[in-house]
């Protein structure tokens, strides 16, 4: 097939929610509705509990298994879905947003009951900030939840764009009829069951037939009403509207029955967009031209213990990819030349012939490709976009045997490569690494990574540092000056990029108003 052909029938989006809206069982229901599965409970399985935050062992388990399932690939209506997972812990959200950088379509979980929660505003901000078109799933109206029409102006709200509704539902909770087609003019009809797909007896046709008012009395004739009224208020769908992130299309459904569920893949494959053309510094790459590019935006080390190896997640970017192909690393000129890269084509770790863009493909490593890498079949290219944090909480790292140290250095630098822990090198503190993280679960995961796969035991001491600024000028000597006069606050990341560490925000502050040259960044983009 040509390359324009298979990039045309591409969608790849990531699936985010607030931890418990649903996501995970969603995610299992696409999948069997995709048929990539055939029995639902598998992706479930895999999940660890992530509210034991203090049970470092059940992150690990997460981490470990839920490696496997990250990144789904299923083919459904003559597409090929690639369907990326993101972590529900928000200590883990920076893995999150580069996830996000790799994808051209979010789906949003909205559990409602609760609405939008903090953890989904979050993802929401990034998508609005890359212009993501969003898909919103409204989950578990089998049981008593909001009031739909108070669902979506709190979708609005939040998103700052217009959610159309395409589905609405008859009734909730013990009285969940259903949800009504509002675009096919017809409604179908809600049977709680866990493992079967949709069947077409359950449509009934046209709002306007006299079956559904009979059988759903009130429900209905509260339902038809609001349909009216949002169809009289909210714009229409307008797919370019969509795809500018302007407006999000709103399902309504119950996952665990399976309910929705198709409506959704379906809108996967009519409404989200295929891979489109990406920015590189350089030039734009297109995603049918010849010559594969694509960018790492993910590492994950020790995936098989066996061997130790760090996988790199590797979005196509451009043209297509071949096992055994030769490929450039753009920011060292290194060649590789992967023969077992790894696809995941439902869940199972095949060995990968061809991929296109929009794919994504698992190159095996040992610390030749880091994040934000970008491989060619030569030409250099580089792409900016993928965030780095500013830590917020910082830690101290000391070896508990000296004998280890080198073992530490080694398990800090890979697990900084890989984005699980924020490394500094502090100027001043002689050598004494220190560790800075989103969220405090990752210094647990760390400590934990450090012992069973580096064997170096580490203490973790506290840190006097609650902010840390990446600094840039325009004017190096400014910059020179700066760091000079301030040489104990100043440290260097895992690119060597400086960063101005403080103790409080005041002190930021002043630092700010003396040096109006200097500039101190709260986000890294790599590149
Ligand atoms: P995640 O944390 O977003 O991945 O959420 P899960 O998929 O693990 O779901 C969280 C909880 O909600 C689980 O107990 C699910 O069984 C339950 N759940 C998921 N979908 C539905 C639904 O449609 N209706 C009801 N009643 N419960 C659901």
């Amino acid at each position: 097939m040509s390359i324009p052909h298979e990039v045309a029938r591409r969608r790849t989006f990531a699936i985010i929610s607030h931890p418990d809206a649903g996501k995970t069982t969603l995610t299992e229901k696409l999948l069997l509705f995709a048929g990539a599965i055939q029995i639902a409970g598998s992706v479930k399985a895999r999940k660890a509990s992530r509210h034991a935050s203090s049970d470092w062992m059940e992150i690990e388990k997460q981490r470990g298994i839920s490696v496997a399932s990250s990144v789904m690939q299923m083919e459904y209506r003559d597409c090929v879905i690639n369907l990326l997972d993101t972590p529900g812990h928000q200590d883990f959200s920076e893995d999150t947003y580069r996830v996000l950088t790799a994808v051209d379509a979010a789906l949003m979980v909205i559990d409602a009951a609760n609405g939008v929660e903090p953890q989904t505003i979050r993802l929401l901000q990034v998508c609005r900030a890359r212009n993501t078109p969003i898909i919103t799933f409204i989950n578990k109206l089998d049981r008593e939840v909001r009031e739909p029409l108070e669902l979506l102006s709190e979708i609005e709200g939040h998103l700052g764009m217009d959610a159309v509704p395409f589905s609405w539902p008859v009734g909730m909770g013990r009285n969940f009829g259903g949800v009504f087609d509002i675009r096919r003019d017809r409604m179908r009809v809600f049977r709680a069951g866990q493992e079967r797909r949709n069947d077409d007896s359950d449509i009934i046709e046209g709002l306007a037939n006299p079956v559904i008012a009979e059988r759903y009395g009130d429900d209905f004739k509260k339902a038809s009403d609001e349909i009216e009224l949002i169809q009289a208020a909210a714009p229409a769908f307008d797919a370019q509207a969509f795809l500018a992130g302007r407006q999000t299309p709103v399902f309504f459904g119950s996952a665990i029955n399976n309910f929705g569920v198709q409506e959704v893949l379906d809108a996967l494959v009519d409404l989200a967009p295929a891979p489109g053309p990406r920015a590189a510094l350089e030039r734009e790459v297109r995603p049918e031209e010849p010559r594969f590019s694509g960018v790492v935006f993910k590492v994950q080390a020790n995936m098989d213990p066996a061997h130790r190896d760090r996988v790199a997640f590797v979005r196509v970017a451009g043209g297509r990819f071949e096992r055994g192909m030769r490929l450039k690393v753009s920011r060292t000129g290194k060649e590789i030349r992967p023969n077992n890269v790894v696809s995941f084509l439902s869940q199972r770790r095949d060995l990968l012939d061809e991929a296109y863009a929009g794919d994504i493909i698992g190159i095996p490593n040992h610390g030749v490709l880091q994040l934000g890498d970008v491989l060619t079949e030569g030409e250099a290219l580089r792409f900016t976009g993928l965030p780095f944090f500013a830590p917020e909480l910082f830690q101290q790292v000391e070896v508990k045997d000296p004998l280890r140290t080198k073992q530490l250095r080694t398990g800090l630098t890979q697990l900084g490569e890989e984005g699980a822990i924020q490394v500094f090198k502090p100027v001043a503190h002689g050598g004494q690494l220190l560790l800075g993280a989103v969220g405090q679960l990752q210094f647990e995961v760390v400590a934990h990574r450090l012992k069973t796969e580096y064997n170096a035991d580490a203490r973790l001491l506290p840190s006097r540092y609650t902010m840390a600024r990446w600094l840039t000028a325009d004017d190096p000597k400014a910059l020179r000056k700066f760091m000079d006069a301030n040489a104990a606050h100043i440290a260097y990341d895992v690119v060597e990029a400086p960063a101005f560490l403080a103790t409080s925000s005041a002190q930021l502050r002043v630092a700010e108003d003396l040096y109006p040259d200097v500039r101190f960044h709260a986000m890294r983009e790599h590149g």
